[in-house]
């Protein structure tokens, strides 16, 4: 089968035609304090393996994949939000992909449910960036607002990205698809929308760090209390395989890839070196797990797995 670069990114490739979001209910959770962080499916991508690896060495890449049981040709990475709840709020890291991105992608609101939760229960929605798979499912099928009640918040930088008129033209062809859908949905989520900056505590136990490179205005999140902690990594840190065996390597997921590398590399080393968990949107089992140094190298260890 023949992939067109611009077709899958515009989750119109026709390889995932047919499947429906496949959502198990395991529940990972992390307890904090008195809070709870807790991993929600959204489903998976269907993406060509190309996508991500083309111009790595070939041979070194086959010895990583095949130690990590990676199909060669088609990924499937899960997505995983993440909900926390704290005492007086609910909060939400990311909207998921709605329904207009995927097949395979969507089930956030199923996976709410489980939770014994509706969307208007959300007293918060946090962005980790702009992907399609990150915020269309911040409005519905009739393109209202999921989470009416929820005031959403997002990096100062991605929203001056995402909704500068000349990003479309500047973006390259592969990604004008998510400019035009990113604009679109940030226009009409603008009313609800409060805007912060890295190194700023958005909300009690929750710091904001910019993780750029994977987009302009990319944030990652460390949710504290005392000792213990976990990064909402959103995709900074995007598989469990080359992203930790080779992290310096350029990612075709990333839009600017050499400064992804580096903000992967400072982040995984922070993660290992000060033992705070990770959540990664696209890792396995939940995604939510220990980043451990494994010789001059890192490991991703599944809490769930
Ligand atoms: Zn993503």
């Amino acid at each position: 089968m023949q992939f067109d670069r611009r077709q899958v990114l515009a989750g119109l490739g026709g390889i995932a035609l047919g499947n429906v979001p496949s959502v198990s209910f395991a529940r990972t959770v992390m307890p904090l304090g008195a809070a709870e962080v807790i991993s929600l499916s959204d489903g998976n991508l269907v993406l060509p393996a190309s996508f991500f690896f083309e111009g790595l060495p070939q041979d070194e890449l086959d010895l990583i994949l095949a130690k990590h049981n990676v199909p060669r040709d088609q990924l499937e990475p899960p997505c995983n939000l993440t909900l926390l709840r704290q005492e007086g709020r609910i909060v939400l890291f990311d909207a998921g992909s709605g329904p207009a991105f995927m097949p395979s992608a969507g089930a956030l609101l199923d996976s709410l449910e489980a939770e014994g939760l509706t969307p208007d229960d959300i007293t918060h929605v946090v962005f980790t960036h702009a992907h399609p798979d990150h915020l269309w499912g911040i409005l519905d099928d009739f393109d209202e607002p999921v989470f009416s009640q929820a005031k959403l918040m997002i990096g100062q930088a991605e929203w001056e990205y995402w909704t500068d008129p000349n990003t479309v033209d500047t973006i390259g062809e592969a990604r004008a698809s998510f400019a035009v859908g990113a604009a679109r949905r940030l226009a009409a989520i603008e009313e609800q929308i409060t805007f912060f900056n890295g190194g700023q505590e958005i909300l009690p136990g929750v710091m904001a760090h910019a993780t750029p490179g994977h987009t302009p205005g990319h944030m990652s999140f460390e949710i504290r209390d005392g000792s213990s902690a976990v990064m909402v990594g959103g995709d900074a840190i995007g598989n469990e395989h080359v992203a930790f065996e080779r992290p310096d390597w350029a990612s075709g997921a990333d839009q600017d890839t050499d400064l992804g590398a580096k903000t992967r590399m400072r982040l995984l080393d922070q993660l290992a070196a000060d033992d705070i968990a990770l959540l990664g949107f696209h890792l396995p089992h939940g995604g939510l797990g220990r980043v451990e140094r494994a010789g001059d190298t890192y490991r991703f260890v599944a809490k769930d797995a």
